[in-house]
């Protein structure tokens, strides 16, 4: 249902702040996680003022150890959609699992589904069964036929609000980056899909220098947007400090990729 082929035109997402997709380039930033009611509130400002449309943060973290930081669950999803209405944005958070589907419908515009749960089909087919826009992340060892494949898992449901988002994988060199960032694999999944393809840079790399460069690169290779994790104290973040952009870094940043954008777009006439 995915497939180019069969369905050559663009899929456009619309949420009530922002359509993703086509001639569309969409900015979406915010801290890895709900921290607390100021801080998303604060995070949620800079995200805005940089031209991001979309709020992200995570209220249910998929943490590699047991014994890190979990998220704020429900309090935080409040907070986090409480931040992006009084910002005027749409909200993007993860849901980790099937039986948390109908929490977290009530509070995001967009199910995020974590890089972990790329191949969690039962997760997959339950917010198939909505109609609320899913961000499909691509697994760290997920091909991109394997990614195609999860999203036939979420359309085949009757949810066609999907878009797709590359990551980073891991390869042979991760050592001086959390994962590496397969760029060309933009280009590739728009050959193949009509979905709307959007990069994370932060996830990428893993450390917060490495972003801005990546972002632009990202910007570059033709992706219909860009998810990035800021925070105004990143040695005291509770998730992924290190690619945390403060909030200085970040308006450059966001203010040259929207440049670049403007300037791809008058090539293109
Ligand atoms: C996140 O967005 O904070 C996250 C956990 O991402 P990923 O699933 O890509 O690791
Ligand atoms: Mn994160």
């Amino acid at each position: 249902q995915g497939s180019r082929t069969f369905h050559p035109k663009d899929t456009i997402i619309r949420l009530p702040h922002t359509q993703i997709g086509g001639k569309n380039f969409t900015l979406m930033a915010g801290p890895c996680s709900v921290e607390s009611e100021e801080h998303v509130q604060r995070m949620a400002a800079v995200a805005r003022e940089g031209g991001a449309t979309v709020l992200r943060g995570g209220a249910f973290k998929p943490r590699t150890s047991p014994y890190s930081f979990q998220g704020l669950g429900e309090k935080g999803l409040r907070f986090l959609r409480e931040a992006a209405d009084e910002n005027g944005m749409d909200v993007i958070t993860e849901v980790m699992d099937e039986s948390h589907v109908p929490l977290v419908a009530q509070y995001t515009d967009v199910f995020q589904i974590g890089a972990r749960n790329m191949q969690n089909f039962s997760l997959l087919k339950a917010v198939g069964k909505t109609q609320i826009p899913v961000a499909l992340k691509r697994g760290m060892s997920g091909t991109v036929d394997d990614l195609l494949n999860a999203s036939e898992y979420i359309a085949s449901g009757g949810n066609h609000n999907i878009m797709l988002i590359e990551r980073g994988i891991r390869t042979f060199d991760n050592k001086y980056t959390r994962n590496t960032f397969d760029l060309a694999a933009v280009p590739v999944l728009q050959k193949l899909t009509h979905y709307p393809v959007i990069v994370d840079p932060s996830h990428a790399v893993g450390v917060w220098d490495l972003v801005a460069p990546m972002a632009y690169a990202g910007a570059a290779s033709g992706a219909s947007g860009m998810i990035v994790e800021i925070h105004d104290a990143p040695d005291h973040a509770f998730s992924d400090g290190p690619q945390a952009l403060k909030p200085d870094t970040y308006l450059k940043m966001a203010q040259h990729v929207f440049d670049l954008r403007r300037l791809m777009d008058a090539w293109e006439g």
